[in-house]
Order: structure tokens, then C-alpha cells, then sequence
């Protein structure tokens, strides 16, 4: 039977995503009592953790962290702040930190100073006697939410139906989605991606079948088939509170690609307008976005990439390069901090850092490594042994995937 119109769901991650956005002050971390004055529902801590300055919490993490030594490896992702990327071993995105927390076999303790799915792709991709842990547990990621397992499962219970045996639709996730997700794709014969292989992962499902679901970012998914030659003419958006996800089997059977209506609260926000501004300002400048923006940006921009591919790019050009990128600003902050000889800015002129990544204060870290010195372990991340073997089938076919 096919599933009826459900209530919507908005993720609390997106309602609170503009609350540290602002135009007119620099985003420098305070004491977390007075970040939690911003309305926003984060782990609670001990008082004492939520009063501490940043030079008390810098000076006992640094002591914590000399006890750990090699019991403790330090993973932070390209969006933290900068008053916690300073702490990580290791700076990436998320695939290349799972992979780097993989290869540390002598670190007992993975702090993932990330989002929620990140640290749970650690887990999965680490050893048995590893233990990962999210130093704030509500560190999650709104476009991750937005694809919910039941959701998910009802969407492809009605594609099996309207499909039937003509049809051969291949799941594909994104890197950016729970452990549970991960798995569905794993159990259907799936696969997951990242913004760097999002084009390999679609030749290989396009391989294997004539039709593919993309989750959870549309935007992603549309950059994609565009660059593959996919017309929007053969992609629907899957609204996951609608019956059939709002569209008549004939619809569906039409379509080569199926799109769940995730999207990214962050990349969303950069428009043409934010571009021809840049233009005009700077008419020399290399516009650079990810492809979590929507269709209209990515088509504007000078050229699009991953994380990785946008630090390169930055990296690779000659000093006096102006750069206008769209991406979260963190990033851009410390792209700008690591090439004075170069002019970097945001094309989004308001300060809007991804609220969850944001989620990820010193206090939280202290408070972690103060307990791992005592033998105490908080915040570890453990995905259910089934769902992790599931996910880690997708995984493995996207680490098979051509270079
Ligand atoms: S930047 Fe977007 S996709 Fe990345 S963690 Fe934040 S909300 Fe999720």
C-alpha cells in the first residue's frame, strides 16, 4: 500500500540555525553560559565547564591532553571554529577523517570534533577496541535529519511498488545521513558518496540500474545529473510528506532520478544576487562554491567542488588572487587566516557559521578529556553492530569507486 500524507517534521537543528548569524561582530567564541544565552538547546554541562573563560578551558585541555598522549587522537572537521580546530591532530573533511581516525590503531580515544553522522561513520569505519566520542551530543546535521530511517523505508517500499520488476533504482547516499540510511542503501545494493565522487558514485549505479534515488541533498544530487547530462525533465523531488513523495506514478516512472528534498541550511543561503555583487565589486574574482548550493549558484560560479577541491583551489593560484566563495564561513575564515597574500571573503555578507558544527565548544572538549583522564568515558558514539555491517557495505563500494 502506498504511504499517505505525513505531518511535517523541520528538524530543530534548522529552526536554531540562525542564531549566531550576525552582520555587524566578529564570531569569536565566549564562555558557553553566555553562548547558551542565545536560545539555543545544546548539551548541558557540569557549572563549572559553563562558566570557564577561554584561557582557563585552553590551559586545562592542554594538560588533559598531555596525559592522554598517544591514547588520544583529536579529529576536526574544515567548519569548527577556530578556538577548537586548533586542538585537532588532524583537519578534513568528513570522509578523510573517518579514514585518518581508521588508520590511528593506537589511539583508544577518537574525539570527533564534527557532527553527529561523521562521528558515527568513525565508529563504523574503526577498530573494535577504538572509541569515538562527540564531544556535544546535539551536534547533529539539519540536512542529515531531514531524511528520517521510517521515511526513508516508506519511500522505498512505494518506489518497489510503482517500479515493480521494469525498473532497477539504485539508493545513493550521501557521506552527509545517518548510520541507519547508510545501511538501507548497504541492504539494496547501494552505495554512498561524497561531494568529491558524487559523479563516479552515479556511473557506477547507472551501471547497475536505470534509476537512481539520491539522498538526502537534492541540491547535490541535481548538480550531479546536470553534469552528467541528466535533463531536470527526468528528476523528481521526493517530499516525504506526501503521498508518493507528490507525484503520479506516471511521474515516477518517467524519471531517472529520484531526489529526497533534503537540503543543506548553510549552502542554501548563497544566491546569484550575493555573485553579481562580488562581480561588480571585484571584477577579477574566481567565484568558488560547493555543490550542496543550489543549481542557479553552482551555474553562476566560476567553478564548484568539495571542501577539499575548494582549499586546493585557494592553495594552487598565484598570490593577489581574489576568491569569493560559498561555503560555510568557518572555513572561509581559516582559508583567509592561512593566505594573507591572497583576498578571500564569503559571498554571504552576514556571518551564518552551520549551527551545529557551531554546537562544538572548548568546554565540551575539556569536559570529555577531564573524564577520559579519570577513565571515564561520555558522548561515545556506538552505531548498532547490524546497522554498522549494512553501512559499511555502501561504504566499501564507494572506496571501490575509480579515483
Ligand atoms: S554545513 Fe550543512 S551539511 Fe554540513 S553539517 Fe552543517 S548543516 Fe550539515
Amino acid at each position: 500500500m502506498v504511504t499517505k500524507n505525513k505531518k511535517p517534521v523541520i528538524p530543530i537543528a534548522e529552526i536554531e540555525q540562525s542564531a549566531f548569524c550576525q552582520t555587524d561582530a566578529k564570531l569569536v567564541s565566549k564562555s558557553l553560559d553566555e553562548e547558551f544565552s542565545s536560545g539555543v538547546r545544546w548539551q548541558k554541562l557540569p557549572i563549572e565547564y559553563m562558566r570557564m573563560g577561554p584561557d582557563e578551558l585552553d590551559v586545562r585541555i592542554r594538560e588533559a591532553r598531555s596525559k592522554l598522549g598517544d591514547q588520544l587522537v583529536i579529529l576536526g572537521h574544515h567548519y569548527q571554529r577556530s578556538e577548537v580546530i586548533k586542538y585537532a591532530d588532524f583537519r578534513g573533511d568528513s570522509f578523510n577523517l573517518s579514514q585518518f581516525a581508521a588508520s590511528q590503531k593506537q589511539a583508544e580515544y577518537i574525539l570527533f570534533c564534527g557532527v553527529h553522522f561523521m562521528a558515527e561513520t568513525a565508529d563504523i569505519l574503526s577498530a573494535d577496541n577504538q572509541k569515538t566520542i562527540l564531544p556535544n551530543l546535539t551536534a547533529g546535521c539539519s540536512m542529515a535529519d531531514m531524511a528520517r530511517e521510517d521515511d526513508v523505508w516508506d519511500c522505498w517500499d512505494d518506489l518497489d511498488q510503482v517500479l515493480g520488476s521494469d525498473d532497477k533504482i539504485i539508493p545513493i547516499t550521501y557521506m552527509n545521513s545517518t548510520a541507519a540510511i547508510k545501511a538501507l542503501c548497504g541492504r539494496n545494493d547501494g552505495i554512498v558518496c561524497t561531494s568529491s565522487n558524487a559523479s563516479a558514485a552515479f556511473e557506477w549505479a547507472l551501471n547497475r540500474g536505470n534509476k537512481i534515488l539520491f539522498l538526502p541533498d537534492q541540491h547535490l544530487g541535481r548538480n550531479t545529473g546536470l553534469s552528467m547530462n541528466i535533463p531536470e525533465s527526468e528528476m523528481v523531488v521526493w517530499n516525504p510528506f506526501k503521498a508518493l513523495g507528490g507525484h503520479t506514478t506516471a511521474q515516477i516512472k518517467d524519471s531517472k532520478l529520484v531526489l529526497w528534498q533534503g537540503h543543506c541550511s548553510v549552502h542554501t543561503r548563497f544566491t546569484l544576487a550575493q555573485i553579481n555583487e562580488a562581480r561588480s565589486k571585484f571584477p577579477d574574482v574566481h567565484i568558488v562554491v560547493h555543490p550542496e548550493c543550489t543549481s542557479d549558484v553552482v551555474k553562476a560560479a566560476d567553478s564548484y567542488g568539495s571542501t577539499e577541491y575548494i582549499k586546493q583551489i585557494v592553495k594552487d593560484s598565484p598570490a593577489g588572487s581574489v576568491f569569493g566563495i560559498g561555503t560555510e564561513i568557518s572555513m572561509v575564515n581559516h582559508l583567509a587566516k592561512e593566505h594573507e597574500d591572497k583576498t578571500i571573503f564569503c559571498l554571504d555578507s552576514v556571518v551564518c557559521p552551520c549551527s551545529t558544527m557551531y554546537r562544538i565548544h572548548p568546554a565540551y572538549i575539556l569536559w570529555v578529556l577531564e573524564g577520559l583522564t579519570e577513565g571515564v568515558v561520555v558522548n561515545q558514539i556506538k552505531v548498532d553492530s547490524d546497522v554498522a555491517a549494512h553501512a559499511r557495505v555502501a561504504l566499501d563500494r564507494m572506496l571501490g569507486l575509480p579515483k
